[in-house]
């Protein structure tokens, strides 16, 4: 007799983002489809990467995360969004966002508890929930700006609710949330025993002078929430992998829990070199405008094609309709789009757990202009 083993996530094969950059790599496509940037990061920041190995910080950090660093990070907490948080306790270093995300669900989650979740949603949520025996309860956001719709959220908390899942600004849509939202949140989970999990790893890639409604501006809903972070969406590099989450001290213990005994302490010399860039460093309300710039180019080529732009306020991506285009599923047409046209993309439809399908790809901006030239080149033939 051999093992078999039985799936503990039926419905769920690889992640898209996977899927569409190795088909890109296969067709020598334009990959506008996984969320990274094909410049250069910093190179200070690398050089303190180095100074770091150099000077011997090459062994295991602390569990928590190098203390410095954290304190660092409570200061520009507090500079940002005025809030007080104790680095020492509330705040703990990851190996990035997706991973500080799973660490918190599988902290707080109980089988049979349900979480309510907005689609489309970003493809690890839904398996995270499901692999801890809880529940999503799913909410379409509205197309096509992707706002919540706060009375549905309203019929659908109930006594079993645990959780309830936040991304700001919102990956695919580049929809973000307004003080009006936090409102109707604050006074949602007033007096309940509802968790909040706030996805914010694009917190400073927010355009037209929007601000980002962080958590942590409001210490009411700070209090009952774990508010996940990314150093790779912020300095441009998203292969270290590395993020925090931000945690009232009592829920941050019970996290370091479940911590502790999976990756137990995150990469040394990069703290170090992240611990120094932050102190020298404030690119904040630069980056916005980088980025924002990119958007704005980007929509400006796609004028040339038959895409349509729904807006995008934030993020790595902007969503396209391409219904004057083919009546062709999501998946199939940007498949053919990058087997044919050699530009991958992400389809919409693989965020949301029935497979909807708003007829919109997912293109990531932040590129060279150069690439951006190259695909919209290409794209203008369709
Ligand atoms: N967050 C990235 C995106 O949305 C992908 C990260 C990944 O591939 N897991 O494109």
């Amino acid at each position: 007799m051999k093992p078999v083993i039985q799936t503990k996530l039926p419905n769920i094969g690889t992640t898209i983002f996977t899927v569409m950059s190795a088909l890109a790599a296969e067709y020598q496509a334009i990959n506008l489809g996984q969320g990274f940037p094909d410049f250069m990061m910093n190179e200070e920041l690398v050089a303190l990467v180095n100074t770091a190995m150099q000077k011997g910080h090459n062994q295991y950090a602390h569990m928590n995360g190098l203390a410095l660093l954290r304190e660092r990070l409570a200061e520009k907490i507090e500079r940002l969004y005025a809030a007080r948080v104790n680095g020492e306790s509330e705040i703990t270093i990851t190996p990035g966002g997706t991973y500080a995300i799973y660490t918190a669900l599988t902290t707080v989650l109980q089988p049979g508890d349900e979480v309510i979740v907005f689609e489309p949603a970003y493809d690890s949520y839904i398996p995270n929930i499901e692999i801890n025996g809880a529940v999503p309860v799913l909410i379409p956001l509205i197309y096509p700006g992707y706002a919540i719709d706060w009375n549905l959220v309203k019929q659908k908390v109930s006594a079993k609710t645990k959780m309830i899942m936040l991304n700001s600004p919102h990956n695919p849509t580049g929809s973000i949330l307004g003080a009006d939202d936090m409102e109707q949140l604050r006074s949602i989970v007033k007096g309940t025993g509802i968790f909040i999990l706030s996805d914010e790893v694009y917190e400073h890639l927010i355009f037209d002078n929007k601000r980002h409604e962080s958590i942590l501006r409001y210490p009411d809903l700070l209090e009952r929430s774990f508010v996940c972070f990314s150093f790779g969406k912020t300095y441009h590099c998203t292969g270290w992998k590395m993020g925090y989450c931000v945690a009232p001290a009592a829920m941050m213990k019970e996290f370091r829990k479940v911590h502790q005994f999976n990756c137990f302490s995150c990469n040394t010399p990069l703290q170090f070199a992240l611990a120094d860039y932050i102190q020298q460093k404030e690119p904040y309300q630069q980056l916005g405008t980088q980025l924002q710039q990119k958007r704005d180019y980007f929509q400006q080529l796609m004028g040339q094609t038959k895409f349509k732009a729904l807006p995008s306020y934030g993020s790595y991506f902007q969503l396209y309709s391409y219904e004057g285009i083919t009546e062709e599923r999501e998946k199939d047409f940007a498949t053919r789009l990058t087997k044919e046209y050699g530009v991958a993309t992400i389809p919409v439809s693989a965020f949301y757990a029935d497979g909807k399908e708003d007829k919109v790809l997912r293109f990531c901006f932040v590129k060279k202009e150069a690439t951006l030239e190259a695909a919209v080149n290409r794209l203008i033939k369709l």
